[in-house]
């Protein structure tokens, strides 16, 4: 099995993440546990940083935020000299509670409210990523108001499809999502940009879809946009500093995903971007990526514990677990494909096909169709491989399950970054209407 970063089989034939024996992991923290691999999550930053470093001379790599906000990470990777880019007023408080430098923080979103944009201007971020007409307008009023000047970039689509589930294409002419390349909008957008005095026209920004094995239509999305900095040159005499082509490489959550590595879907880009910049004869601009997945996705593991299972007679065997679609909308969500380990009995052979199924009361809430797995019993440890994105981010309360404890770990040590919730958290911020008079409370027994 394909196991990334610290993640192994140890002596004792039980999973192991940063020399932490997930089987007490498990004991410790209980299940469903989220444990991240944090050398894993570091060696991925670096591979990004050191590519650069090698095919080309300015760059930034920004962390897409949404894979996974949360302080530590925000901390992590400000440490490995990443910025990080984030889509709403929650994550940029996220990140500004880690004390994350503002300045490298790039502000996105499709409908950033007055009270967003207010707040990411106030807070000093570095950039807001304009994704419409109306945004730039309405930004470019509050900034008046206040009398700085900010920077910004305006998000396009350059109408590229990409081999992904439709739901995380992003960079298709009917898309929600920025200013259209065709047509003359995204020039239109630019021209207006550039009157306004108190913005900072930087860049331009694509971001083609997510989980995209290969690089060849980064290297498309790259071209058009470098055909259309050369365009705003000739048609405004306005040389742009700044690209950025957004993040999206894919990660292998199955046997059948086959993604590209960091470094070559670097070079693949950054050479797409000298060449086109030579053809059309302008400088090179300072490049910029956004990887969420791909920095923090096969660093996670979700651990459940097995409860009951049921075999159906020449049909299936299911396999409940503890956690299930309110820990990982994914597989319900885009239909995605995972694979399992037995983590404490993970070196025996694979000897059946199992169905792994959650605990909520959808009978979607299956998380993996077909695990080869040894045997499996009652409270054994099933574990998914690569759930360090998208998961947590989008894990909610269905059934009122709390969300589950998430863990770093690193050379032997684990610690607690999200504390499990209780089921005191759970009734927070009910309230019942006071005009209903009192009823005695009964204490709670549990
Ligand atoms: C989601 C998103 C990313 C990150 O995508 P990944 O597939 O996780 O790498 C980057 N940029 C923007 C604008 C996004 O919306």
């Amino acid at each position: 099995m394909n196991l990334s970063g610290t993640i192994c089989i140890n002596g004792q034939g039980h999973l192991e993440i940063g020399k932490c024996d997930v089987v007490e992991l498990a004991k410790t923290y209980g299940t469903p546990l989220y444990v991240l691999d944090e050398d894993g999550i570091r060696q991925k930053c670096r591979e990004y940083l050191d590519a650069f470093r090698s095919y080309y001379p300015r760059y930034k790599v920004l962390y897409a935020g949404k894979a996974f906000s949360t302080m530590a990470i925000f901390r992590l990777v400000e440490q490995e000299g990443l910025g990080i880019d984030v889509v709403s007023g929650g994550e940029l408080y996220t990140a500004l509670a880690a004390n994350f430098s503002p300045k490298n923080i790039y502000f996105h979103g499709n409908n950033k409210s007055m009270e967003e944009l207010n707040f990411a201007l106030s807070a000093g971020v570095g950039q807001i990523v304009v994704d419409n007409p109306y945004e730039l307008e309405t930004l470019a009023q509050l900034v008046e108001g206040r009398k700085k000047r900010v920077d910004i970039l305006l998000r396009l689509t350059p109408g590229i499809e990409t081999h992904t589930h439709h739901y995380i294409q992003t960079g298709q002419l009917d898309s929600k999502f920025g200013i259209s390349l065709a047509g003359g909008a995204a020039l239109a957008a630019v021209k207006q940009a550039l009157k306004y005095r108190r913005l900072k026209l930087r860049g331009i920004h694509c971001h083609i879809g997510s989980q995209v094995h290969n690089s060849e239509s980064f290297a498309l999305a790259a071209r058009r946009m470098v055909e259309f900095l050369a365009q705003i040159r000739e048609e405004t005499g306005r040389q742009l500093p700044e690209l950025n082509l957004g993040g999206g490489l894919g990660i292998a959550y199955a046997k059948e995903d086959n993604p590209e590595p960091i470094a070559l879907y670097i070079r693949r880009i950054t050479e797409a971007v000298k060449a086109a910049c030579s053809e059309e004869d302008i400088n090179l601009p300072t490049l910029v990526v956004e990887p969420g997945r791909s920095l923090v996705g096969e660093a996670g593991v979700a651990i459940y514990r097995v409860g009951a299972i049921k075999e159906i007679e020449g049909i299936r065997i299911y396999v409940s677990v503890d956690g299930g679609m309110a820990d990982n909308p994914r597989p319900a969500l885009y239909d995605a494909k995972y694979k399992a380990i037995l983590a404490n009995k993970a070196a025996r052979s694979p000897v059946q096909k199992y169905t792994i199924a959650g605990k909520c009361c959808e009978s979607g809430d299956i998380l993996i169709k077909d695990a080869h797995l040894p045997p499996v019993e009652a409270g054994d440890l099933i574990a998914v491989p690569s759930s360090g994105a998208y998961q947590y981010a989008m894990a909610s309360n269905y059934n009122r399950l709390p969300r589950p404890a998430v863990v770093m770990a690193s050379q032997g040590r684990a610690e607690v970054i999200i504390r499990r919730e209780t089921y005191n958290d759970l009734v927070r911020y009910d309230r019942i209407p006071s005009s209903w008079g009192e009823k005695e409370s009964l204490s709670l027994v549990m």
